[in-house]
């Protein structure tokens, strides 16, 4: 992916930039609750400033779909927006005359109908507020939106900081990755992730299977999974994935031994098993301490690591600990230099924070959809666009 930089874009004196980012921050009584994405905002504001330029921000907030939702106004995000990026910040609507501000927040781009629509008169009106675009929200370049798409073919464009890095990153892992490869896919459901496993067997050397999802390949291989969640529907799926891996030359790892319980709860009675030993009345929650210890090894034996979807169910004690195990595993391996780590998903993230290594890891991204679309090998509109 061919994409340009804010360094590529020339001497900004006295020019705009018109700025995309992600201020889809949770608030709590009218406050910023957490400003991590207000955070990732600054680099971006920084270099256009350190290069004579002054940045309009462009953004969404919520689902308003095409009309004006007081409630999901993004005026109450600036002060939060001006203490991270310690400038004064202004706010306007689309249209108005702009405040002398440094920084100018436009109020949410989805109160246009045109936003979702990728409406090209809309991107004009966008386009019109400087001379540059730039584009920082990863998190939304997997939709073709007037605000990161059409937008960026009217003015000379370029990836923001904190974008341009995650696309380094992700490069890194799964664009020209150094090998072995190895990819964790884990977490509930064969089918919300399809596209991943058929895009990872032809890129990867090592595939494991965990979670929920790695119930449904064990039945499919003609293992009884007992009660535990598992998509039968999905068996001949399951069986074809692991013929194509087979064909790419990808070797599938599957869990050898299992942690099962009866409830599906937290701390419930629990017993390690192995997989052709669970009960008909027995879930299995996790994987068990010696698919631990192999899967440490494969991982030992890899240069590159991209983890979406936990081993486990890890939200309930001890289910977590085959996440928790392998997280470490691969944090270790990283601080020693050993491994390039690249993960994402919203709840493989908090099973990352979960494990504490989410400082170790390489790059953790926190762009849910646009994160799973990389995974699936797609295309990117907003990414696309810079080219
Ligand atoms: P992400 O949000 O990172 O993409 P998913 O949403 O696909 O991840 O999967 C996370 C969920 O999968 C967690 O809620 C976890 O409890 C669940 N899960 C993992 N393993 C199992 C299992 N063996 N049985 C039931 N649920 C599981
Ligand atoms: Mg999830």
């Amino acid at each position: 992916m061919a994409f340009k930089r804010i360094s590529d874009l020339g001497d900004l004196t006295g020019k705009t930039a018109v700025v995309r980012v992600d201020l889809n921050v949770p608030m709590a009584d009218g406050k910023v609750s957490d400003d991590t994405r207000l955070q990732a905002v600054k680099p971006t504001v920084d270099a256009i400033a350190a290069l004579g330029g002054r940045s309009i921000l462009l953004a969404h907030f919520g689902r308003p779909k095409g009309e004006v939702v007081p409630e999901m106004s993004l005026k109450p995000v600036v002060p939060a927006l001006a203490s991270v990026l310690g400038r004064s910040v202004g706010f306007a609507e689309l249209g108005d005359e702009l405040p002398d501000d440094e920084v100018v927040v436009i109020e949410n781009t989805r109160f246009f109908p045109g936003e979702e629509k990728n409406d090209p008169a809309l991107a004009k009106k966008f386009a019109a507020l400087g001379d540059v675009y730039v584009n920082d929200a990863f998190s939304a370049a997997h939709r073709a939106h007037a605000s990161t798409e059409a937008v960026a073919h009217l003015l000379p464009s370029a990836a923001g900081e904190t974008m341009g890095a995650e696309l380094e990153a992700l490069e890194k892992a799964l664009g020209e990755p150094k090998r072995p490869v190895v990819a964790v896919v884990g977490g509930a459901k064969v089918s919300s992730k399809l596209a991943v496993l058929e895009n990872l067997v032809a890129k990867v050397n090592h595939l494991i299977i965990g979670g929920g999802m790695a119930n449904t390949f064990l039945y499919a291989q003609g293992y009884d999974v007992g009660a535990s969640l598992c998509e039968k529907d999905l068996k001949d799926t399951a069986l074809r994935i692991l013929e194509n891996a087979q064909k790419a030359d990808c070797a599938v790892h599957l869990p050898t031994d299992v942690v099962v319980a009866k409830e599906f709860k937290a701390c419930a009675e629990n017993k390690v098993k192995a997989v052709d030993a669970v009960a008909q009345d027995e879930m299995i929650l996790d994987a068990g301490p010696a698919t631990v210890s192999t899967l440490t090894k494969v991982l030992a034996e890899c240069k590159t690591l991209v983890w979406n979807g936990p081993m486990g169910a890890f939200e309930m004690e001890p289910f977590d600990a085959a996440t928790v195990g392998l997280a470490q595993a691969a944090g270790k391996l990283t601080d020693e230099g050993k491994l390039l780590t690249v993960a994402g998903g919203g709840d493989t993230v908090a099973a990352l924070a979960h494990a504490g290594v989410k400082d170790n890891f390489t790059h953790i991204s926190t762009a849910g959809g646009a994160f799973l679309e990389w995974m699936e090998g797609k295309e990117l509109p907003g990414v696309v666009a810079l080219g």
